[in-house]
């Protein structure tokens, strides 16, 4: 069984910052603070984090597990407000060709789709109903179960071992994302990691984390389906190997699947060129 896990902020949707304005609308309103979410870095991490540190920011100190209960309350209640504010002013997008990455995934057999995101879950319904995706995803693992991204990654590879009654292998397992935090929270749980360029991620920290696959967005599907090894790679490189980012050697045994293919988007200098650029070396 192979499971794979989208993030959604980013790889699956853009929701033109309701989030944040849904949690800067619950700050100002508990602490009278406006704009919080200016002074905190929200991408890849889990809405619990968020919620704590913009509080922070509002109040001057850590909200009580009381205080926390009553800002997730508000912003669930505010969030379909701000979502629809985006959709109105043409804001909210699909992430280009993951419509098309779903539908070739869907009613396939021996394959899972689940969401792997910081978002709560009920959030994750909210910012994701405009986009109709919903009904592709029977389970998650969501910033409800814990602050910790890996965790909830694996609570979600839970889930669908209980939903199809079979054990799943870290190694069948596939996290899509769109910032160095989901591959980092991949790789920690054990799990392969692919990354969209085109979401709220930071290019440079993306290439550090290192996730096996990179590209602008879906609207190429082929990268996509090789390294779910749903497809046969076109240059007959075998699986079980892939292309190390940063070395010269093609074919470099580098781990136990997929490929990097930021070298057949753009080159191998290129890739060198961003390498040289992300680590500071020569
Ligand atoms: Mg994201």
């Amino acid at each position: 069984m192979k499971v794979v896990l989208f993030d959604i902020d980013g790889t699956l949707v853009k929701a033109g910052g309701a989030g944040a304005r849904a949690l800067n609308h619950a700050v100002e309103e508990m602490t009278g603070y406006k704009d919080a979410c200016d002074h905190v870095q929200l991408q890849g991490a889990t809405d619990k984090t968020n919620f704590e540190n913009a509080y922070k920011v509002g109040a001057g100190r850590k909200p009580t597990k009381k205080q926390l209960e009553t800002l997730t309350r508000k912003y669930v209640a505010r969030l379909p407000v701000e979502v629809e504010i985006s959709v109105k002013a043409k804001k909210y997008s699909k992430v280009k060709g993951v419509e098309k990455l779903l539908a070739r995934l869907e009613g396939r057999a021996g394959v899972m789709v689940g969401l792997g995101t910081g978002n709560l879950k009920d959030g994750a319904f909210i910012k994701l109903e405009p986009s109709g995706l919903m009904r592709h995803f029977s389970f998650g693992g969501y910033g409800c179960d814990s602050h910790h991204r890996a965790e909830v990654l694996k609570k979600a590879v839970q889930r669908a071992a209980r939903l199809s009654g079979s054990a799943i292998k870290e190694r069948e397992v596939f996290v899509i994302g769109d910032t160095h935090r989901d591959v980092e929270a991949a790789k920690e749980a054990g799990y392969h990691s692919g990354v969209v360029l085109d979401g709220f991620g930071d290019e440079d920290a993306i290439m550090r984390s290192n996730p096996e696959l990179m590209t602008k967005d879906f609207s190429d599907l082929k990268p996509w389906l090789i390294w779910l090894g749903l497809e046969r790679d076109p240059r007959g490189v075998r699986r079980g190997t892939y292309i190390c980012p940063d070395s010269p050697i093609e074919h470099a045994h580098y781990g136990s699947t997929g490929m990097d293919l930021r070298d057949i988007e753009t080159g191998i200098e290129q890739l060198r060129e961003a390498k040289r650029k992300a680590t500071g070396r020569p």
